[in-house]
């Protein structure tokens, strides 16, 4: 009995040292949350603001981005998504809707003035640092409103946007799309081709998230800097996914000094989860069956308790950054959440307030504190400069 008490004991103590030992790490991860430089390449929070307004300088009841969240979350750079739908490419109206955006953007900055405030270069970004306030960079998301013109990639510029995803969800003039079964250019069209100089010429980043295969090989043939992926993850942990990159695609990434900005949706993150949605996905077809209908709905409630779906969780996020760590080294990953544009997130990821928590599982994994700095901001500061250094000595 004696012995059975003291083993109790033992365990009792073990189980209380490791719980205050991941309190202790969780409060340096807080910790270093506040103090790094923190960077987001990809929120959607200008489409969630056009279709429903809300005030983001307080908490807001919906979607994942606002200041008090974004503040608790140490961010301080929140790259803004232009986004342009697919459709545009075809209906028109993508030069109206992109400015339309910008506009919306600048507006914030305007009416939150000690919240929020434009940013347009890596110096503006580390001069913000530490202002309180959130600086807020743009990015093109889908090249449509270029419309095959290299005077609307100057009007973008000179309106802000400093990276440019060449397409989005279908093939646009540009080139093919990573979720468009249709490859109709293989790769880059002929506007795309010529685009890449001149995007490295004007000092625009070009993002390769959302592209095909093709397009990405294509397109690092051709840039003279390195380019982004702004929201991706790796395709290891999702097999046979195109929006997420492979790793023959990551080592080529690396090796044009570029970096993937990791992304945080489970769909992107848990090859688990991803198969169950796809098989979800393949009775509504089968049935012709539509997800939002009666019986959808009722479908989706029965499966979702049926298979016990779990949504992945921030140590299978922090596995993600790992892996491109172990595959390429500490220099060409960084954070690309697509708040505000995704649907299910991982276990302990909710919205802005959650990048300690992908700090927490690094330094679990046994991180520095300067390689956890390159991963939320100093990478991709180093290739956004190299663009601009590469366009300065052109012009
Ligand atoms: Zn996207």
């Amino acid at each position: 009995m004696k012995t059975f008490l003291t083993l109790f004991l033992i365990a009792a103590l073990n189980i209380f040292s490791q719980n205050e030992d991941a309190t202790e790490l969780y409060s340096k991860a807080v910790e270093l949350s506040k103090k790094l430089l923190i960077i987001d390449t990809h929120i959607d929070i200008p489409y969630r603001l056009k279709s429903n307004f809300e005030d983001i300088s307080k908490i807001t009841e919906t979607g994942h981005f606002d200041y008090p969240r974004a503040i608790e979350g140490g961010l301080d750079a929140a790259f803004m998504a232009i986004y342009i739908p697919s459709s545009y490419e075809e209906k028109g109206g993508s030069i109206e809707l992109a400015d339309t955006l910008i506009n919306l953007v600048e507006n914030l900055t305007k009416l939150y003035p000690d919240k929020f405030e434009m940013a347009y270069s890596p110096q503006d970004i580390v001069k913000q640092f530490g202002n309180n306030k959130i600086s807020l960079p743009m990015g093109m998301e889908n090249g449509t409103p270029l419309q095959g013109d290299f005077k609307n990639l100057k009007h973008f510029y000179n309106r802000g946007i400093r990276y440019i995803t060449l397409s989005h969800g279908e093939a646009n003039h540009i080139c093919d799309s990573s979720y468009d079964p249709n490859k109709k250019w293989n790769g880059l069209s002929p506007f795309g081709k010529s685009l890449i100089a001149e995007m490295n010429k004007l000092g625009m980043m070009i993002d390769i998230s959302h592209v095909s295969d093709s397009t990405f090989y294509q397109v690092i043939e051709l840039t003279k800097t390195p380019v982004i992926a702004s929201h991706s993850s790796c395709r290891f942990y999702t097999p046979g996914f195109e929006r997420n990159m492979n790793d023959d695609m990551i080592k080529k990434l690396a090796e044009n000094g570029g970096v993937i900005q990791i992304t945080f949706g489970s769909y992107f993150v848990s090859g688990n989860y991803q198969s169950k949605m796809n098989e979800l996905d393949n009775y509504y077809k089968e049935k012709n069956v539509k997800r939002y209908s009666d019986e959808g709905k009722k479908y989706y409630d029965e499966f979702m308790q049926k298979n016990k779906i779990d949504y992945g969780t921030s140590e299978d996020l922090a596995n993600h950054i790992d892996h491109v760590v172990k595959l390429v080294g500490i220099d060409h990953v960084g954070l690309g959440s697509d708040f505000d544009g995704i649907g299910k997130l991982p276990a302990g990821i909710k919205d802005v307030s959650s990048y300690p928590q992908i700090i927490y599982e690094l330094l679990k994994k046994g991180y520095s504190e300067k390689d956890i700095e390159k991963i939320c901001s100093g990478n991709i500061l180093r290739v956004w400069k190299e663009v601009e250094d590469y366009a300065k000595d052109k012009n």
